[in-house]
């Protein structure tokens, strides 16, 4: 048995094979072969496999979230049987005699930049599909597995670390936990392992290696440990412990189905954070009250094209009627930095964080806002719909925003369509500007909702994405707390309610201190609500 350490970021038991998560830096080999015909037969029974594989995704993204969603599957299941990919393979493995794999890398790769240099920006995009599809190929025919829907059974699945837009199609039900190199805990990969409620560790290093493929595990997502080869022992202990997580779960139940009420009888509003339709499923079984953040962005990674209005709609309509009176706030877009989609193409920035992001992407590209604040605003008739703006830094920048706001709201009832023009509008306070100034912002917005983990990174100037500096990172740090402080204060003073929407909220060892500040409202990933309503009724 060996024992790894990590950051254990999401609690839990799970035991299971570890199967790698394979994205990029492949390290393909350069293999000589005699039997051209049969590495053909090998390359074209792996595109076959590929082929069947993205024809299973495309039917579950189509079930899951509309088939306009499962449009980039279908596109790279056609390409597995394009003579334009083909072909140069099957040439290069016949005249270099070389293994498959290193023909795809090579002469997939080459193909790739040839598109990566046209000047249409449709035919450039293509570009990742290609890149996609070769990994996708090199996986099956090395053996590793690209992407958990294809196995059979669920698995601990293990990468250098998982981007978002990597979690979002992920299938759930196929995952048992996660494992990562990389050890940022404010990560995406924290952010899906606390949402499902599965295990995590993160950190774990190089000693994470991709030896340890197929190998049998067990984690623990409290202690941060990653069992190889569990002895007995361990698996007895770690059952038992499991045993005891269940006790204690099955406990909180009887705060199922009721109200976040203080021992004094300050009602709490308890939230969730997801990110897709699909997380709705999650909220219900942690029972939630309400949708505190849905990150929309999620709708836009993952795809090789902008979402249009209708498929935009779709996905909060659904959202908003499976949540019936409860609230959906929904968040509107906040893409760049650590979330990033090709299409978008958004420059290379020296530092991302401080860059072209979330608002101000909106802000300069208002076509694109507008389409998401009529999909937004559509949905708003089928149930209790907000919108927030993530990474609001002035005054203006809400105005502006809610002038957009405005104008989709004018030319909706123009047409006739039916939305709630009562929609609150409420905003993240995630820059320290946006502390210091929320008094005159509180002014202009229905709500405020901390988000503690821009808020953190950009006061203790520490970048949420390097593990490098996670000795830096005091998230308790009396600033942030003086912050959140401040910030409730000055929106209870102009009568709107405060949340908090950052990982921050979760940190049970604070309730008291957030309760005590009068925070009106808590929104954290699904798995930890029934525990936060059993503290606050302590209260
Ligand atoms: C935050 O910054 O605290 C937040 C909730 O937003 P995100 O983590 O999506 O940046
Ligand atoms: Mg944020």
């Amino acid at each position: 048995m060996i024992t790894l350490q990590g950051k254990g970021v999401s609690r839990g038991i799970a035991a299971g094979r570890i199967v790698f998560f394979e994205r990029s830096n492949f390290v393909v080999e350069k293999k000589p072969v005699t039997d051209t015909a049969g590495e053909i037969e090998r390359f074209k029974a792996a595109c076959s496999t590929a082929a069947a594989q993205l024809s299973e995704l495309a039917a579950k993204m189509a079930e899951k979230v509309g088939s306009e969603n499962a449009r980039l599957f279908e596109i790279h299941c056609m390409m597995l049987s394009d003579t334009d990919y083909t072909d140069p393979i099957i040439k290069m493995i016949e005249t270099q005699r070389v293994c498959a794999e290193y023909a795809v890398m090579e002469a997939g790769g080459r193909l790739a930049q040839d598109f990566a240099e046209m000047d249409d920006e449709y035919m450039k995009e293509r570009a990742i599909d290609i890149q996609d599809v070769s990994r996708r190929v090199i996986a099956i025919l090395s053996g590793t597995q690209q992407d958990v829907t294809s196995g059979p059974e669920p698995v601990i699945l293990a990468s250098d670390d998982f981007t978002p837009s990597e979690t979002a199609q992920f299938d759930r039900s196929k995952v048992l936990a996660l494992v990562s190199q990389a050890g940022a805990a404010n990560s995406h990969t924290a952010i899906f392992a606390r949402t499902m409620g599965i295990p995590a560790i993160i950190g774990l290093g190089a000693s994470l290696s991709s030896g340890l493929a197929n190998k049998e595990a067990a984690i623990d997502g409290e202690t941060g440990v990653l069992y190889i080869d569990p002895d007995k022992k361990i698996l007895n202990e770690l059952s038992e412990k499991k045993k005891r997580i269940e006790k204690e779960n099955a406990l909180l139940e009887k705060f199922r189905g009721k109200p976040t009420l203080t021992k004094g009888g300050r009602k709490i509003k308890l939230y969730a954070n997801i990110g897709s339709v699909a997380d709705v499923e999650a909220a219900l079984g942690g029972d939630a009250e309400g949708i505190g953040l849905l990150r929309s962005e999620f709708m836009y990674l993952g795809r090789d094209d902008y979402p249009n209005e209708d498929i935009q709609y779709e996905s909060y309509r659904k959202v908003a009627e499976k949540m019936g009176e409860r609230q959906v706030i929904i968040r509107t877009l906040d893409i760049g930095a650590d979330k990033q989609a090709g299409y978008f193409g958004l420059p290379h920035e020296e530092n991302p964080a401080l860059g072209m992001r979330a608002i101000r992407i909106c802000l300069t590209r208002p076509e694109l806002f507008k389409t998401q604040l009529r999909a937004i605003y559509r949905a708003s008739a089928f149930g209790n719909v907000a919108i927030m703006f993530p990474m609001i830094s002035s005054v203006q920048e809400l105005r502006s925003a809610k002038e957009l706001a405005a104008e989709v709201r004018k030319e909706l009832a123009a047409e006739k369509i039916a939305f709630n023009e009562k929609t609150p509008i409420g905003i993240m306070i995630e820059t320290p500007a946006s502390v210091i100034i929320s008094d005159l912002l509180a002014k202009e917005a229905d709500f405020f909702s901390i988000g503690t983990n821009d808020l953190t990174q950009y006061t203790l100037a520490v970048d949420r994405q390097n593990e490098a500096i996670s000795d830096f990172v005091d998230t308790h740090h009396e600033a942030i707390l003086r912050m959140i402080r401040m910030t409730i204060e000055n929106a209870h003073k102009a009568g709107i309610w405060c949340g908090i929407c950052g990982m921050l909220g979760a940190e049970s060892d604070l309730t008291q201190t957030f309760m005590d500040m009068g925070l009106d409202e808590l929104s954290v990933e699904p798995s930890y609500i029934l525990n936060l309503r059993s503290r606050i009724a302590e209260m």
